[in-house]
């Protein structure tokens, strides 16, 4: 069977985010060379610009529908914007990265287009007669395979699993600009601002020593900042529930709505390693965990495993080091 897929493309303050290209990699792995078609959409105001470079980078042609509306997200907007477009082009596979925009809307797409939804998408494979899906569930501990019988399918993908596409040799494809502001929504949108800005620290660092819920105390994160003492151009982060309580700056959350981080050695103490973590560390040149539980989630993605108290390992380790510095 022919496949046709949409990949949608999401933009902020005049960027591609780029869990975007990610997406697109998926499209073109579940494609099959020159017979498929892949066809790349973008939502918004002002997005001549913007679709010129999506069809550059991409390759592919691109539809660009302004929404009016500010140029607002709006869900329900988007999912009659979008139905509209996808029974007209006849698409069978629809593509889109999970960010909070993309799961906000993705479901009710889905249920829309009577398709089928597979959020959490990490690979994709040859499953004889179809296509066949990789996520990870339970917090990363269980990885789940899976096919689609539906004839439609949008696939969400986990943001950090697909490289960002890019091919130098693509010919640049064409852009249509279309406007469409799509059914009334109950939904009124007043305003978006960022409220976190990237920590140049994290992007900056080479070696991130990051806290979990295994700190169990705040007054326990100083064994944290001890250790990232013991390296120069460290950083200290953490996972999200330390940044849910205040023990940390939003700025040091690590994952997929947090930092997406990339530095030569990450420390993870006291993580489990759910995927919205990993998502964020996995391109690490080299990952230490030190958990007490054995069977984490987070040693299935590290170079080196310890299984220890963080709270009687981390001092050792700041105490052997002040040894050597001594001598
Ligand atoms: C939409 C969405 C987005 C999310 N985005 C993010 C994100 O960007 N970043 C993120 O981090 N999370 C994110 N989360 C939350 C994520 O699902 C996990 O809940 C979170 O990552 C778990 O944090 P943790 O590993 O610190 O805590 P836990 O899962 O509670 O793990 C604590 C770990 O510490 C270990 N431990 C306990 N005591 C000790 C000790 N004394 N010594 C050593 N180890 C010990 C335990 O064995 C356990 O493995 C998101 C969730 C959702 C639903």
């Amino acid at each position: 069977m022919i496949k046709k897929t949409a990949v949608i493309f999401e933009s902020f303050e005049g960027k591609i985010r780029p869990p975007s290209w990610e997406a697109l990699t998926c499209a073109v792995e579940l494609s099959n060379g020159d017979t498929d078609e892949i066809q790349l959409i973008l939502l918004g105001e002002k997005l001549e610009a913007l679709a010129q470079e999506i069809s550059e980078k991409g390759g592919r042609n691109v539809i660009a529908i302004e929404t009016g509306n500010g140029g607002f997200y709006n869900s329900a907007r988007y999912k009659s914007i979008l139905t509209g477009l996808f029974r007209e082009q006849g698409v069978t596979h629809i593509c889109l990265a999970g960010t909070t925009q993309g799961l906000d809307y993705a479901p009710g797409l889905a249920i829309r287009m009577d398709a089928a939804c597979l959020t959490g998408v990490e690979g994709v494979f040859d499953a004889g007669d179809r296509l066949g899906y990789v996520r990870s569930i339970h917090g990363g501990k269980i990885v789940e395979r899976l096919s689609v019988a539906a004839p439609l399918t949008v696939i969400v993908t986990q943001p950090g699993t697909f490289k960002p596409f890019s091919d130098s040799n693509s010919a640049q494809g064409t852009v249509d600009l279309r406007a469409d502001s799509g059914e009334e929504s109950t939904i009124r949108n007043i305003e978006i601002k960022q409220v976190q800005k990237e920590s140049s620290a994290l992007a900056e660092a080479s070696i991130i020593v990051s806290a979990g819920r295994g700190f169990k105390e705040e007054e326990n994160l100083d064994l944290i900042r001890q250790l990232s003492t013991v390296f120069t151009k460290s950083a200290v982060a953490g996972s999200r529930p330390l940044c849910d309580l205040g023990w940390l700056e939003y700025s040091q959350q690590v994952g997929v709505t947090g930092a997406m981080v990339a530095p030569n050695l990450y420390l993870a103490c006291g993580i489990s390693g759910a995927a919205q973590h990993i998502s964020g560390m996995r391109n690490a040149g080299f990952i230490v965990a030190i958990n007490i539980d054995p069977k984490a989630a987070i040693f299935n993605y590290s170079d080196v495993c310890i299984v220890e108290d963080l709270t009687t390992f981390i001092p050792t380790v700041i105490e052997t080091f002040e040894k050597l510095k001594a001598i």
